[in-house]
């Protein structure tokens, strides 16, 4: 190898470093942020914001509703018999939340009792979660169920129309599916939601990683 190309390929090397170092430093700035907010009602009621797990270097970013008691009560997103139908999803279709995949919400507090989070909280809980997507800069968008497509498409949007096609946002592409909770309440949902993650697949192998391994598809 030329000295020129081996000094090329060095200089590359740091400067994705260097970005990647910027961005873990920003991401932590900004989790300290968003564990100390104060902003709207779900703070007085909450015992742990939930800012989100898995790779913040993933190139998938799945977006769920918000913290249910499990997540309220440890601070870690999908952590309750949504998440773990989640995370068997993941599994079935080769992906991981240590490797491919961050994890969060519309809104990063538990509403009391599971009600849907108000418009007013969503709206107010919103810039975190766009800070989240700038920093991670994910390929891939899942958006879980009718509150996170309408968080963060359309507030009129819904799900059952969208499931299953992609919806071009800023320049990222984002699959609508249904949430992990709705399958619970309706097994037969469950079918249309592995279509979706079939089409997931079929895309992370397009954009991201052709020899992407999943051993269903
Ligand atoms: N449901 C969600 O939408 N998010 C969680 O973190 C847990 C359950």
């Amino acid at each position: 190898m030329s000295k020129h190309a081996f000094c090329f390929i060095v200089r590359m090397c740091a400067s994705s470093y260097m970005n990647l170092f910027v961005m873990e430093s920003e991401f932590e700035e900004l989790k300290k942020i968003v564990l100390k907010c104060n902003a709207c009602e779900l703070s007085k009621t909450r015992n742990n914001v939930v800012f989100g797990d898995g790779n913040p270097n993933g190139k998938i970013m799945c977006i769920g509703e918000g913290p249910g008691y499990y997540e309220d009560m440890s601070g870690r997103a999908f952590v309750g018999k949504s998440g773990k139908l989640l995370d068997k999803i993941f599994e079935a279709s080769g992906f991981s939340r240590n490797e491919h995949i961050f994890i969060c919400n519309i809104v990063k507090c538990r509403p009391p009792e599971n009600r849907d989070p108000k418009p007013i909280e969503r709206e107010t809980c919103l810039p975190f979660l766009l800070k989240q997507i700038e920093l991670i800069d994910p390929k891939i968008i899942i958006l879980l169920g009718a509150t996170a497509l309408k968080g963060l498409i359309d507030p009129n949007a819904s799900i059952t129309r969208l499931r299953g096609s992609w919806i071009e946002w800023n320049g990222r592409l984002v699959m609508p599916t249904y949430h992990p909770s709705a399958l619970l309440r309706n097994p037969k949902l469950k079918r249309d939601v592995w279509e979706d993650f079939k089409a997931v697949i079929d895309k992370y192998r397009e954009v991201v990683d052709p020899k992407h391994f999943c051993k269903n598809h």
